[in-house]
């Protein structure tokens, strides 16, 4: 005989449930006492986006075993510490940008194989944001929000609400090319680096600390700041 325990999945949990399970007390019919993650991830949820469960109304961790008769609430990942901190899937390398413009500390690179970015992400506590969601169903991770947005301008203030990180933004705070820290430095400095005409009418730069590339209050920062308020207006 089978038994019986009823799923009801909150919030974005849903987005990954077939419309007509979404918001929907799920019935699962299952054998002797499973984990708890299994069914969860059997519905089609990554384990990694789950942010709390209850049974019967009392709170639970992956170490629980489904029971006959359960009443299981499962609840969506929700992160109100400190600023978030990401590693971002290879194909969006536009959003990674996007965000170390906005100051959040931003792993990317376009080399990374999926098992690669699961160890960075529990070595150093980042969140996998990612298109593909079997990336999240790995084992090892536990950070991890799958991108509903295929548009990068779309991305940045899904993130963000998600996340619920908008207070956390720091402009030109990283380097967009490598995610290290940007520093002021000494125009004399940096003199033989900077092409005759910005060196003739800019006096205050930046460094990144990482990869040494050189920023100014130029044109393309210009358009940078406009960029920003965009994304600003969206929150
Ligand atoms: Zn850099």
């Amino acid at each position: 005989m089978n038994d019986v325990a009823v799923f009801l999945f909150y919030g974005c949990l849903n987005d990954f449930l077939p419309k007509e399970d979404r918001n929907q007390a799920i019935p699962y019919s299952f054998r002797g006492a499973p984990g708890i993650k299994d069914p969860i991830e059997t519905l089609g949820i990554p384990h990694s986006e789950v942010g709390g469960i209850e049974v019967n109304t009392q709170s639970v961790d992956f170490n629980y075993q489904l029971q006959a008769h359960d009443q299981v609430k499962v609840f969506p990942l929700d992160s109100n510490t400190a600023a978030p901190r990401f590693i971002v899937d290879v194909n969006l390398g536009k959003l990674a940008r996007y965000l170390r413009l906005l100051g959040f500390d931003t792993a990317w690179r376009n080399d990374l194989q999926d098992a690669e970015i699961a160890r960075i992400s529990v070595e150093q506590e980042r969140i996998i944001l990612t298109r593909d969601r079997r990336l999240l169903f790995r084992r090892e991770i536990s950070l991890g929000y799958w991108i509903r947005s295929v548009i990068p301008d779309q991305q940045v203030p899904e993130v963000l609400d998600r996340l619920d990180c908008w207070q956390d933004i720091r402009p030109f705070r990283r380097c967009a090319v490598c995610n290290g820290l940007i520093q002021a430095v000494e125009k004399e400095a940096i003199l033989d680096k900077l092409e005759p005409l910005t060196r003739k009418y800019y006096k205050e730069f930046y460094r990144c600390s990482d990869c040494g590339q050189i920023y100014w209050k130029g044109s393309h920062y210009e358009k940078l700041t406009k960029k920003i308020a965009k994304f600003r207006n969206l929150a």
